[in-house]
């Protein structure tokens, strides 16, 4: 049963490079930002168009990318330098500013690098690694107050607070709207999957808020409408899959495939192209500094060092998540050189080995050689939840 608005989406994100070619034209910019702190309501604020450039799946930017950051750069980082310089994504064409942040070192590289070689404006924004202190947070504080100076330079116009609060009041309900449409694809019978939300919530990168805004509005009153109350509850013939690790930008696609053709139902992600970044985003006061800490006090990104497995909070959401899908099964997921996320696989393994959750441990990169030892292995992988699952419901008949 097709939701139509995701049709309407779809057809939006195809328009919308023209569009932004146009609303250029007549004298808007365009910021585009990647990174996993960078606090968007203040560039909407100024009046910016933000977009987000999270790019992927293309091994010969990869290896154009690796031309001018290391080879031993993560392939994400490294696609987008590719991109770049090839200068041909139909939305990085459309960019007049970019801004970055530092909560992982590559994707300073990646800025430093697009400025050296490409001559693009970057502006950066720091991020503390001990983020949980209060030195760290006024750190941060000090340098969302400099990253809106840099912009409102570049906008000719002084941040107006009061439109800084409208900007966080239609980012708030965004996130509120997501959240209500993500639990959706997890429920039983349900007429939306979880591919088709991840793409929904890609989307908002790209489209204008207040566009997309109504869309999900449009989204949500339809899918209550198929599937009034959804409830999330495990299936018998489904093996109950959830993402995590390196995050999954646009254009990469050969992981999720792999999944759904093996069988695998993927009901929920910790990915930072998923729902993540939309959750637990509190914004207490409306000023640079008070947007900037609702950021830095989300989950934790994995680039940011944090030893004590105990209360962390990343580990923690882990869990929450797991429990509300219903997860039977974590696909931990790793890019090429990712170190953030390769480092933390044995701690997240460790950690759900004792809730006894059967986690997979993938690492891979964007060129297809590894396809099919993957699928093999997703093969069994899925093959044994299923397994599991009867097994479970047998004892419990
Ligand atoms: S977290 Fe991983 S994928 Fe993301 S920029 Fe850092 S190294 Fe690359």
């Amino acid at each position: 049963m097709a939701i139509k608005t995701l049709e309407v989406i779809r057809k939006r994100l195809e328009e919308r490079p023209a569009e932004l070619k146009k609303l250029r034209e007549n004298g808007q910019k365009v910021v585009g930002w990647t990174g996993y702190n960078v606090p968007e309501e203040i560039i909407h604020a100024l009046g910016f168009i933000p977009i987000r450039i999270a790019i992927g799946g293309d091994d010969r930017l990869v290896e154009v990318g690796g031309r001018y950051a290391s080879s031993k750069n993560c392939v994400f980082i490294r696609e987008i330098v590719g991109a770049f310089s090839e200068n041909e994504d139909p939305f990085i064409q459309q960019t007049d500013i970019l801004a970055f942040d530092a909560t992982c070192l590559q994707n300073f590289r990646a800025a430093e690098v697009i400025e050296y070689y490409f001559k693009k404006d970057v502006i950066v924004l720091g991020v503390p690694r001990n983020f949980y202190w209060e030195e760290g947070k006024e750190y941060f504080g000090k340098e969302a107050d400099e990253f809106t100076r840099l912009l409102e330079e570049r906008a000719g116009v002084s941040l107006d607070l009061a439109k800084l609060g409208e900007s966080v009041a239609l980012y708030n309900d965004i996130r509120k709207t997501l959240k209500s449409i993500y639990s959706f694809q997890a429920a039983k019978d349900n007429v939306i999957s979880w591919v088709e939300v991840f793409d929904l919530i890609q989307a908002v990168d790209l489209l204008d808020k207040k566009e997309y805004l109504a869309l999900l509005h449009q989204t949500l009153a339809e899918l209550q409408e198929l599937q009034h109350n959804p409830v999330i509850e495990v299936d018998g013939n489904d093996a109950r899959i959830f993402i995590s690790g390196s995050l999954i930008p646009r254009g990469d696609r050969k992981l999720i495939n792999i999944i759904t053709s093996v069988g695998g139902r993927i009901v929920g992600d910790d990915i930072w192209t998923g729902i993540l970044p939309h959750l637990d985003l509190d914004i207490k006061e409306i000023s640079p500094a008070g947007v900037a800490l609702g950021y830095l006090n989300r989950t934790p990104h994995a680039a940011l060092p944090y030893l004590d497995l105990e209360s962390d909070r990343r580990l923690k959401k882990l869990h929450e998540l797991l429990a509300e899908f219903k997860a039977q099964g974590v696909i931990y997921h790793t890019l090429r050189y990712c170190d953030p996320f390769t480092f933390k696989a044995k701690e997240t393994k460790d950690v759900l080995a004792k809730s006894a959750i059967p986690v997979l441990e993938i690492h891979t990169e964007y060129a297809g050689s590894d396809y099919e030892a993957l699928r093999t292995r997703l093969e069994a992988f899925v093959e044994m939840i299923k397994i599991k699952a009867e097994s479970a419901a047998e004892v419990t008949v």
